[in-house]
Formats: C-alpha cells, structure tokens, sequence
C-alpha cells in the first residue's frame, strides 16, 4: 500500500478537519485516535464517513500508524493539550527514526513545547509545535498554522502546512516559520489572548446595546451587521451578529437560554502569565481572563446581585469627601479580593487557613495594617466559610454607603483622563460580582459557535453540555 504523507494523532472536532483539509489537498493522511474499551472506535466512524477509497488510511495502533507513514515522517497530533502530549510522544518514539517529525497542533504551552523541543532534537526527532486557529470551520477551510521548533523541521512540513492554510487574496498563505523553541506556540497563546480580549470587549458592547440602549436581539443583530461592514469588520462581530439573531425551533432566541458561565482551556491565562514574566502590562487581556472567572462564580453573583441592588442614576458626587469614599469602597474590594485568594488557595491545598487570625496579625507591624483588619477578623469569627468578604454585613453596608461615590470618582476620573486602573478595576469587580445575569452567554456562544466547545443552557440542569449547529451546515 502507498505510504502516507502525514499521519494524524487525534479525531476530535480539529484533528478530524484538519485530515479532511489535508486530504482534498491531494495528501495521503493517515489517521489514528486512541480507543477507550467499549467505546465506538473513533478510526471506524472517521472512515464510515469519509471513506477509504479516499487518500485516507485507518490505522488501529501507534505503531500501526508509524508504520503507514513514508519516510521521513510527519506525525501530526491533535489531543488534549498537557500529559496526553507527553503519553504520545513516549508512545511514538519506539517506532520513530532519526530525522522524523512530530508536530504538536494543539494549544500546548509554549514551555512544555521549548523542554520537548529539546528533549526530542537529543534523539535527533525534529519537534514542531504549531498553533493552529479557526476552530473547526478553519481547520477544514483554511486555518492561520504558526508554526515553531526544529528549524530542519520547516522545509519538511512546509508544503503541506503552507496548503491547506488560509490564503490572503494575493494567495499568500497564512502560516510561516514563526522560530526555534517555543515560538509558535507562544505565538498562538498571545494570539488566543488577543481573542480573549476581543471576545470580552464585544459582550461588553453587546452589554452597553442591551441593558443600556435597551435594544431588542433583532436590533442587536442589524447594530452588529452594520459595525462588520465598516471599520470593525472581523469574523467575532460577524458571528456576533448571527448568534444574537439565532432562534430556536419555538421561536425563542438561543442566546438567552446559554447560561452566562464562559469556559476556557487556559491560553489566555498563560498570556497574562507570561506578561507577568515579561513585565508587559497586558492589563485589558488579562482582565478578559479574569472576566471569564468571575462569570463561573454563577451562585456568589447570584447572591451578591440581591445584597447589592442598583445604585441610583444620575447623582454625582465629587471632591474630598467622595474621594475619600471612593479609596474606602476600592480598598474593600482589595482585601476582599485577596483574602477570596486565601480562600481558594487553602480549599486546593488543605491548609485549613483560619482567616480571621490572619487578619490580626497584619493589624499591627506589618505594611498594611489598618483600622478595619479588626473588622474582616470579626467577619471570619462569625462565619468561618464566608465565600466572599463584602457578604458580610459591615462590608456590605460600607461598599453600598460609598458606591455613588466611587462610581462619581471613577467617572470623573476617566472623563479628566486621570489613569485609575485600580479604582475602575475594583468597580468593575464589583459591578461583575453583582450581576447575577451577566453577557458571559455571548462568550459561550461565540465559543461553541467557532470551536464547538459547548454551552449550558439555563433551562436545563447545570452540568448538561449542549452544543448547537450555528451554521447549519452539521
Ligand atoms: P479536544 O477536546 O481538545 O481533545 C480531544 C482529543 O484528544 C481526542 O481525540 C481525545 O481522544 C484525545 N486525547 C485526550 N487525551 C488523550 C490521551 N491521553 N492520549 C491520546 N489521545 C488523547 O479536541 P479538539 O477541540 O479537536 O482540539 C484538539 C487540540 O487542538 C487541543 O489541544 C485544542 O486545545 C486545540 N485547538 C482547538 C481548537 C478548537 O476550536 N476546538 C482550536 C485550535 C486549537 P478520545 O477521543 O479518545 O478522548
């Protein structure tokens, strides 16, 4: 039988259409996916699919496949991102030769990609570690490949991913050499935290649109397809546009029905933890991150929006005194916020941390002692498991008595152009804390929408995963 050009590791949504991809670009592609006992073989329903009188060849084994691949070869894995990289590689290697290549499309950190790199070039394996974007529909069309690694990897793979890349109008494809080590998977970390990035600023907009403008879904939709045909023409205010605009067989809008909890697989993470590293304030990416945090804290949202109701509109404090109230509110929301750190951090690690006391011992000597640490040991004496520091009573009653303040100050503030990332921050939090029925179903829709990654649905048990067919086209 003639031997493959590739061989791909992994049949979820991206390993099954980047092998179709491959395949209408005239490649042999063979395709492996481990079997879990009892489980339909994922090879046999890929090939009932698609066929092998195709350029398509089934392979039950690791080694099997290895062994399909021309020489010498390129093994392409689509998995999980993490340990299964590393569980492939092991099992790859006895049935490898010096000079073949591994290249790793999925969204692996760019550190472990950099140790492998290394690791693999020692047992004269050439690593390529490749950021792949466009979800499923890119990955079967035409995605942007960034690929990094072994340099004397590139002339070898440099056919098949340049051709089944998406190509600019000129034909120019969209993927090249991005450099050694790491770089294409940093490349594609920082790219997926621009996502982030974008993602929660088009919630936010569809946020201001909604609750602000008190536009309805149809309004919505025409406001998002008139901004992609100007200057904020991009493929998220498109499907933007379609998701607001999705009904359901019974007339309804799908959107409403997507609980408000955005997942994420750790990208945009690793950006703001590498801006850290960097010394790069990447602030917006970063709280983007945090924004998608918060909204899993579905039940303390829920319960914060009945403790804290709205602020009145339209009364506007200024000067020392609201200043004052305003540094009082933000500061709160500090300590709150780290002490919410100690909480979880105690739960992950089983310290068993006894907040209050550490409350008082910061009262006196240390850098931040202050006059209400006395106030949060009070709070944890009364209730051991508070989740949160601002549901207790004298936190919420001294956060809603400075709210208009703070909201006046940081307002002010913005309209001066007096920078108060902390004070803006703190509010923000705090405005994300109290609402219990928040824009996060607009993320979690435009993730299920590009990369199939699923949704809850407010009408249904929490743990039950939906995914829909946006497009329809299956
Ligand atoms: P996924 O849900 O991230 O991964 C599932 C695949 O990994 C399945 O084939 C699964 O096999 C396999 N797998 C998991 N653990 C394994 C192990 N220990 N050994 C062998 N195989 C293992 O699938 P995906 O969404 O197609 O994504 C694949 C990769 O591309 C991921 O790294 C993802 O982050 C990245 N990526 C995804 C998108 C997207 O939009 N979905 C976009 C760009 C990049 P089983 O079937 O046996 O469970």
């Amino acid at each position: 039988m003639e031997k493959s050009d590739i061989g791909i590791i992994g049949l979820a949504v991206m390993g099954e259409n980047l092998a179709r991809n491959m395949e209408r670009h005239g490649f042999r592609v063979s395709v492996y996916n481990r079997t879990a006992p009892g489980e339909e073989h994922v090879v046999e329903r890929f090939i009932e699919h698609y066929g092998t009188w195709r350029r398509f060849t089934p392979t039950r084994s690791i080694a099997e496949l290895a062994e399909s691949v021309a020489r010498p070869r390129k093994i392409m894995m689509m998995v999980k991102a993490g340990s299964a990289v590393d569980e492939l590689i092991g099992q790859l290697l006895p049935h490898l030769n010096r000079g073949d290549v591994i290249i790793d499309g999925g969204n692996s950190s760019f550190i472990d990609t950099d140790r492998r790199v290394k690791e693999l070039a020692d047992k004269g394996i050439y690593f390529v570690g490749t950021g792949i974007s466009g979800g499923e529909e890119g990955a079967l069309n035409g995605p942007s490949i960034m690929p990094g690694g072994a340099p004397q990897a590139w002339p070898l793979v440099k056919d098949i991913l340049q051709s089944i890349a998406a190509k600019l109008p000129d034909g120019t494809p969209c993927c090249a050499w991005i450099g050694p080590g790491g770089a294409g998977h940093f490349v594609k970390t920082v790219h997926n935290g621009i996502e982030y990035g974008d993602m929660q600023l088009i919630s936010e907009a569809y946020s201001l649109l909604k609750r602000q403008e008190r536009l309805s879904s149809e309004a919505i939709h025409r406001t998002f397809n008139d901004w992609n045909r100007g200057e904020l023409n991009s493929f998220l205010i498109e499907i933007t546009a379609r998701i607001v605009n999705f009904k359901e067989k019974d007339g309804g809008y799908l959107l409403d029905r997507i609980l408000d909890v955005a997942g994420q697989k750790g990208t945009g993470k690793w950006s703001a933890i590498a801006a850290m590293d960097e010394n790069d304030p990447l602030t917006l990416i970063t709280e983007a991150v945090y924004a998608r945090m918060l909204s899993a804290l579905k039940s303390q949202r829920e319960q914060a929006s009945s403790l804290f109701p709205p602020s009145p509109v339209g009364i506007h404090k200024t000067g020392n005194e609201a200043i004052r109230d305003a540094l009082y509110a933000a500061k709160l929301v500090s300590y709150a916020q780290g002490f919410s750190l100690l909480r979880q951090a105690s739960l992950r690690y089983g310290w068993q941390l006894d907040y209050g006391t550490i409350a008082q011992i910061w009262r006196e000597g240390c850098i931040i002692r202050s006059a209400f640490l006395s106030k949060i040991t009070e709070a944890y004496r009364q209730n051991p498991e508070l989740e949160n520091l601002l549901f207790d009573d004298f936190f919420r009653n001294k956060i809603t008595e400075s709210a208009t303040a703070w909201r006046s100050v940081v307002a002010n503030g913005m309209l001066s152009g007096i920078p108060l990332p902390c004070m803006s921050a703190a509010l923000s939090y705090f405005d994300g804390l109290r609402t219990g029925d928040s824009a996060a179903n607009l993320i979690q829709a435009q993730r299920d929408y590009f990369g199939a990654h699923t949704f809850e649905r407010t009408d249904a048990p929490r743990g039950q995963f939906f995914h829909n067919d946006w497009t329809g086209k299956g």
